[in-house]
This record gives C-alpha cells, structure tokens and sequence, in this order.
C-alpha cells in the first residue's frame, strides 16, 4: 500500500492554514499543524481534521525562533519519519498600519522576522531533509508551497514591511525552485488576494465596500478553501512542470482594466 503524505502547515491553527489543512486532510493527507497558540485552543481543528481521515501532530511553534523549528521538525522526525509538503503559510499583518513616513524598526524586524526570515530557513531545514529522503527513495514525493500575497507587488504605504516581507518570500521561491530543481521538489509560490480571516477581520467594512465598488472581477471575499484547494492541487503533482511559478487567487483583483 502506498504511504500517505505528511503536510506541515504553520499557522495552520485558523484561517487560510486551517483551510489548507482541511483541503489536504481530505485528499488523504496527514497532517502537522504548526502554530503559536496553546494547543487546547487548536483542538477542534484538530478534531475535525482527524474526522476527514488525517492522523495528526500539533507542534507549538513560533517559525521566528530557530530552536522551536529544530524542535518542532524533530517532533514529526519522531512521530512520521517523514515529511513530503511544507506550506509556508504563518504570517503577521504590522500591529498597527502606520505610514512608511513613520513606521517603526522594530514592527519592520518583528513582520521580517515571521514573514520571511523563519520561513526562509524553516525551508532550508526541510529542503536538506527532504534531499535526504528522496535519496533514499527516488520514489519519494516532496513539494514546498510558499503563501505570499497580492502585496507582493501592490504597493500598500500604511504597511511596508508586510509588502516588503511578502516581495521577499517571492524571490525566496524562485531561489529555492532554482536550488531544489535537481532533486525534484518543486517550489510554488500562492498569492492570494483579499481573504476573509481574522487579519482581515479588523479592515472587513473598507474591503466590503470595495469589493461592492467593483474592485475585483469575481465580486465576493475570497475564503481559506479557495486557497485550500489551490495547494491541494500543487501537492496532487498536478502543476509538477510549474516549479518557481506563481499562482494567484485573488478573484480576478490583478487583471488590469480600463
Ligand atoms: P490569520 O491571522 O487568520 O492566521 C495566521 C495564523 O498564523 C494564526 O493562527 C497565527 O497564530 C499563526 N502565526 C502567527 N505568527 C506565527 C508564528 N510566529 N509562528 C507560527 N504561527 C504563527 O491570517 P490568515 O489570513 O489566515 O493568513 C495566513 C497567511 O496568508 C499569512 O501569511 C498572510 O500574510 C497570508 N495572506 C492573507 C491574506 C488575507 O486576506 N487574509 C491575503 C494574502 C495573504
């Protein structure tokens, strides 16, 4: 019988993590669940996930502090002895938007620090084990999908270091595609658009009301299942000639229009 797959989500404890969760639970998938909270505050997604057929581990995690992700990847070490998805997905909005006039060093170093720096050697850990396996077993099936945003390239002044974080985690895709292309593990690159979670919670009436006004092609929030599925996708193999590419799921909100 084939071995099912094991997906380590970070910042998979709600919103679009969960939704990725879900959406590789359900295509038979088990799964680690990498988040900051208590893991009593993550037990029904937990639960649901072992409904849809999952086994899975919670790992209590900060991706910003190097020796919680030796940990934590240790801890699937122990527990599968394998790991054949990475979703980079844990990331922060600045705790107060604040002009790029004004904006502060340290919500720069602290948006840097969980956007792109943990991520980008989270990777780096998981690519090395991931050579390693496939080594072992050139039948070994193993991907690395990076969850960045429309702020990759649309400028937002009242949050610079999150476009600047999220820029980064793009050219960190092609970087890592261009590395791990000989060891056949693709790395894709998901930019959503506007979701609707609790980082988008506290802007919910401004994005209402552009949404209303036509900002985007397909007039509705985008949900966490729409970014599920997109991953799913990717960890399927079905886009296995794609490495380094971009997938945008953002309702239509970058096709220009005149
Ligand atoms: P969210 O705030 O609802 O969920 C993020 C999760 O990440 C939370 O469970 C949080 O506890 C966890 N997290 C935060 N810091 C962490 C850390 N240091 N280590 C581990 N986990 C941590 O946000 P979301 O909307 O689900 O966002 C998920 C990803 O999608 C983020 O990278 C975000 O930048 C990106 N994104 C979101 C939107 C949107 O509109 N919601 C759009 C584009 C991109």
């Amino acid at each position: 019988m084939k071995q099912k797959k094991v997906a380590l989500i970070t910042g998979a404890g709600r919103g679009i993590g969960l939704g990725i969760a879900k959406a590789l639970a359900s295509e038979g998938s088990d799964i680690v669940i990498a988040d900051i909270h208590e893991e009593q505050a993550v037990g029904p997604a937990l639960e649901e996930l072992r409904r849809l057929g999952a086994a899975t581990l919670y790992c209590r995690a900060d991706v910003s502090d190097r020796g919680a992700r030796e940990k934590m990847l240790e801890a699937v070490r122990n527990r599968f002895g394998r790991l054949n998805i990475l979703v980079n997905n844990a990331g922060v909005a600045p705790k107060v938007r604040a002009d790029v006039l004004e904006a502060t060093e340290e919500s720069f170093e602290w948006v840097m620090k969980i956007n792109l720096q943990g991520p980008y050697f989270l990777t780096q850990a998981v690519a090395r084990w991931m050579i390693e396996l496939k080594r072992n077993d050139p039948s070994f099936e193993a991907c690395i999908v990076n969850i960045s945003s429309i702020s990759a390239t649309v400028a937002s002044p009242s949050r610079g270091e999150y476009c600047i974080s999220k820029a980064g985690v793009s050219m960190a895709t092609q970087l890592w595609a261009a590395r791990l292309g000989e060891f056949g593990i693709p790395v894709y690159e998901i930019r959503p658009g506007i979701i609707r979670t609790d980082m988008t919670a506290a802007v919910q009436a401004k994005y209402d009301k552009l949404i209303a006004e036509g900002l985007l092609v397909q007039s509705r929030w985008g949900l966490p299942e729409d970014i599920g599925r997109a991953v799913a996708m990717l960890a399927r193999g079905d886009l296995a000639y794609s490495t380094g590419q971009v997938i945008m799921v953002d309702g239509g909100f970058s096709v220009r229009r005149l």
